[in-house]
């Protein structure tokens, strides 16, 4: 049906070639660019079949990443890079008329800021060219919108009240670990909380509001809420939204670890002078701490991760929960990765499908919630992320 080029050997860039790979009717050709070939080369080799081909790329590089868009020819480009290369590539896009899909927005290195207005500027120079960027397609953002956008179609006349609800109840066995790139992820949540209430922005400190959820099949966790980027899409996109807000869950132990971390400086993201040498904490923090590629093996427990919403369905108050349990060690059974990359990855693949299958094909600049939900929402069943609908019970928020 097409070929992709996945640019990212990381967590999710492993499961994204092997559920891509596994997918033959779907994907006829396969490439995996990053920055450190023999990553992609070990990713393809577990593959086998000859099914990946792999290549190097400065995805900072545009003009480098255009030769390689040039030589192989792809149909669409899954960004699982890091966030500070998506305008490069989105560039490259451009330039060479090819698709694109990410997992997270933008992200300039030297500010560690969440906000759409980078790549939705893009917006008219992609229907020009007609081509389809795909924003923010992996679990969150990617799968919650997706459910967001469900549930506004099937289940409600308007949508009020939305809470997303992200709970990892998995123990990976090591003091500190983050489950995804340590600098991106301590960048997101170390940031200041902010949620959508009647119209407006409220901003708090950091982690000041939390209480315990109780998540399915796992009990309660106490959550946090934070401020997360799909918020920023989801309240432009659905407007009857009174309150929107997202809730993360950590342990004690993560928090301490994490206070520890910028008290003593390790999570600053300007650099500094070692030995005569520009150092950048973070950056060096992450060479310390466990590759989150690693933690598969031995991670236990689950995820769950859901959209809790309340509205107005027939003229009556309705509550509405939906959400998906992902096993750490059903996804390292399958994929050789724990269930953060695991929740990723597939959404990314499902959404790269969408395109090839010409379902989500619209010249500009999108949102995983602009298109359709139902044919995602089909595949998320099949593909390995069920999911669970739940009416008219306490939503605790
Ligand atoms: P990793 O750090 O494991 O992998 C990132 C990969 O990108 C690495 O292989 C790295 O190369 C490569 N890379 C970095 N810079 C460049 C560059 N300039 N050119 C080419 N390749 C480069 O990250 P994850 O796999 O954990 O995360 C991937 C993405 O997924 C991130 O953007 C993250 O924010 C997003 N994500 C989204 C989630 C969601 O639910 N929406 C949840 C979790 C993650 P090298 O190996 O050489 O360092």
């Amino acid at each position: 049906m097409g070929k992709v080029l996945v640019i990212g050997a990381g967590g999710v860039g492993t499961v994204v070639i092997s559920k891509m790979a596994s997918l033959p009717g779907v994907f006829d050709e396969i490439m995996l660019a990053s920055r450190t070939k023999s990553k992609c080369d070990a990713i393809a080799a577990n593959v086998g079949r000859n099914r990946v081909k792999t290549a190097r790329v400065d995805a900072d590089n545009v003009p480098e990443l255009i030769a390689l868009i040039k030589s192989f020819k792809p149909d669409i480009i899954v960004n699982v890079a890091l966030p500070y290369q998506n305008l490069h590539i989105m560039d490259a896009c451009l330039a060479t008329g090819v698709s694109y899909l990410d997992t997270a927005n933008y992200e300039p290195p030297e500010e560690a800021k969440f906000e759409y207005g980078w790549q939705w500027a893009y917006m008219d120079r992609f229907r020009d060219a007609g081509i389809t960027a795909i924003l923010g397609c992996g679990f969150d953002p990617g799968v919650t919108s997706i459910y967001t956008a469900y549930a506004a179609k099937h289940c409600f006349d308007e949508i009020h009240y939305l809470d997303i609800v992200d709970c990892n109840a998995g123990d990976h066995g090591r003091a500190f670990a983050t489950n995804f790139n340590p600098e991106i992820n301590i960048r997101e949540v170390t940031q200041k909380g902010k949620y959508w209430e009647n119209g407006e922005w409220v901003w708090t400190e950091p982690h000041e509001i939390h209480k315990p959820l109780n998540y399915p099949g796992i009990g309660p966790r106490e959550s946090y809420l934070i401020y997360h980027e799909e918020l920023e899409s989801l309240v432009k996109n659905f407007p009857t939204l009174k309150r929107a807000r997202f809730w993360m869950t950590f342990s004690q132990e993560y928090l301490t670890h994490l206070r520890v971390i910028q008290n003593i400086g390790m999570a600053r993201i300007d650099p500094v002078m070692y030995e005569g040498k520009e150092i950048i904490p973070i950056r060096f923090l992450k060479a310390v701490l466990p590759d989150p590629g690693d933690l598969g093996e031995n991670y236990k427990g689950w995820t769950s991760i859901g959209c809790r919403i309340r509205g107005i369905s027939k003229g009556k108050e309705r509550s509405y929960y939906i959400y998906n349990n992902c096993s750490h060690e059903a996804a390292y059974k399958e994929t050789g990765t724990q269930a953060v990359s695991y929740t990723t990855g597939v959404p990314a693949t499902i959404g790269a499908m969408m395109y090839l299958k010409g379902i989500w094909k619209k010249p500009g600049v999108f949102n995983v919630e602009e298109f359709d939900p139902d044919p995602f929402m089909e595949q998320l069943n099949i593909q390995g992320l069920p999911w669970t609908e739940l009416f008219d019970v306490d939503l605790e928020l």
